[in-house]
């Protein structure tokens, strides 16, 4: 049998309809921005295998300080032990982030970066005695799919199954010169039930990559912080250089009292989990009474292996070349969306940084289910490029490592499917 005969027999797959689907492709290695499957064939990952790839796959700087570690300490218990990877890393990368950033929580992936923050903000109020348990978010956010970050992501087609048991979640759109005055006074009327706010900073990017400016987010920061509402900037799209700056929060000025961060954290290589927070939320939980406790921990919390990966990418992210691959990439990706922007099929073109992003026309079905997406899709796979439309939207967000020629190939075929599809 074939590796993909034998899958069939076995695997479940995320995000996928196993019925209709066609089957996976196997894949046996890979090199830079590069895929290789069973037969040899090569396939570019634009999409930076669902964003978490910055530094290319396979990266022998991260295999080498993995392997290393492997060596050393592959585990250890969280709770009463630490180790030398996640105390370096919580100080390395705390420097790169807001000054009033000051403390670091590990876990394992996105969406439990989201359920610690957002239990720490419940918690935080809940600590001093208030009963502040109302949250708000971005229509159209996504923050993850165990439950607490589903009910804080936009009711959709994704929640739909599970909508009754979601808790309420004050939902607002993304600000606007024309919604920002009605948005403040919504936040104003309800600022005594809310324990924070959540959002996606710039992108929304399971959405469909929808973008808004940081002019009128930060006026709805600063709103909140004079409201008292805490802050959570879920960078865990965004941050590590994907928006052109290191962080989306750079563009800000408004400072978020929690940030969460995973996907490009290890470069892609390990499943791991950050959430930071201020001094001022840390000392909340800070109590001779034990409920007053952070109760949150999961079995892989700061694994060493994990932590190791995270460090190593963290060189090479700091590493000048890695400014200027970004800056190459927001500057071809500029050039390119010039150049389509007038397509009769190309509704509108987005980019912020190195995520670029295309609508196309479909007349009136543009929903994620679109049978267009499905067309695109097989019709980049099969040129060797892996593009993974959402809805009529493709995006383009590459590892930083992707050479011209590459990235040049990626446009090229997608000027070629907009003659022929
Ligand atoms: C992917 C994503 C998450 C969830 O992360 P997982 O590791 O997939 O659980 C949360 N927020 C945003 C903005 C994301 O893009």
């Amino acid at each position: 049998m074939s590796l993909t005969e034998r899958d069939l027999k076995v695997i479940w797959h995320p995000y996928t309809q196993m019925k209709t689907a066609a089957p996976p492709v196997p894949i046996v290695r890979g090199a830079g921005a590069l895929l290789f499957d069973e037969e040899g064939k090569q396939y570019i990952d634009a999409v930076s295998s669902w964003w978490v790839n910055i530094h290319g796959h396979a990266h022998p700087y991260i295999a080498q300080k993995v392997a290393e570690q492997l060596q050393k300490l592959e585990h250890v218990i969280f709770a009463g032990f630490t180790h030398e990877g996640a105390v370096e890393l919580a100080e390395r990368l705390l420097i790169h982030l807001p000054d009033n950033q000051q403390k670091a929580f590990y876990s394992d992936n996105g969406s439990t970066a989201i359920e610690v923050a957002i239990k720490m903000c419940l918690q935080y109020w809940n600590n001093q005695g208030q009963q502040r348990t109302k949250i708000l978010a971005f229509n159209n956010a996504y923050h993850g799919d165990t439950f607490g970050a589903m009910a804080v992501s936009g009711r959709s087609a994704f929640t739909r199954a599970f909508d009754s048991l979601l808790f309420e979640v004050e939902f607002i759109d993304t600000p606007n010169k024309e919604n920002i005055q009605s948005l403040r006074s919504q936040i104003s009327n309800l600022k005594s039930d809310l324990a924070c706010f959540i959002f996606e900073p710039l992108v929304q990017g399971s959405a469909g990559m929808l973008m808004y400016g940081a002019d009128y987010l930060n006026e709805l920061m600063a709103h909140c912080k004079q409201e008292g509402v805490l802050m959570i900037d879920d960078e865990i799209f965004t941050g590590f250089g994907r928006t052109g700056k290191s962080f989306a929060c750079d563009y800000l000025n408004v400072q978020p009292d929690i940030m969460c961060f995973s996907k490009g954290l290890t470069g892609g290589t390990m499943a791991l989990g950050l959430t930071t927070c201020t001094q001022h939320i840390y000392d909340a939980f800070l109590s001779d009474d034990r409920l007053k406790t952070l109760f949150h921990g999961h079995s892989f919390t700061a694994n060493p292996i994990a932590c190791a990966s995270a460090l190593a990418s963290l060189d090479l992210f700091e590493q000048p070349q890695t400014a200027a691959n970004i800056q190459r990439i927001v500057n071809a990706h500029a050039a390119f969306a010039g150049k389509i922007k007038h397509h009769p099929k190309i509704k509108t073109v987005r980019q912020t940084g190195t995520i670029l992003a295309m609508e196309w026309e479909t007349g009136d079905n543009t929903s994620y289910f679109s049978s267009l997406r499905d067309k695109l899709y097989h019709y980049f796979l099969a040129a060797g490029v892996i593009l993974r439309p959402l809805g009529n939207v493709i995006y383009i967000l590459p590892p930083y490592c992707i050479t011209d020629d590459e990235l040049q190939y990626v446009y090229s075929k997608i000027e070629q499917a907009l003659q022929e599809i």
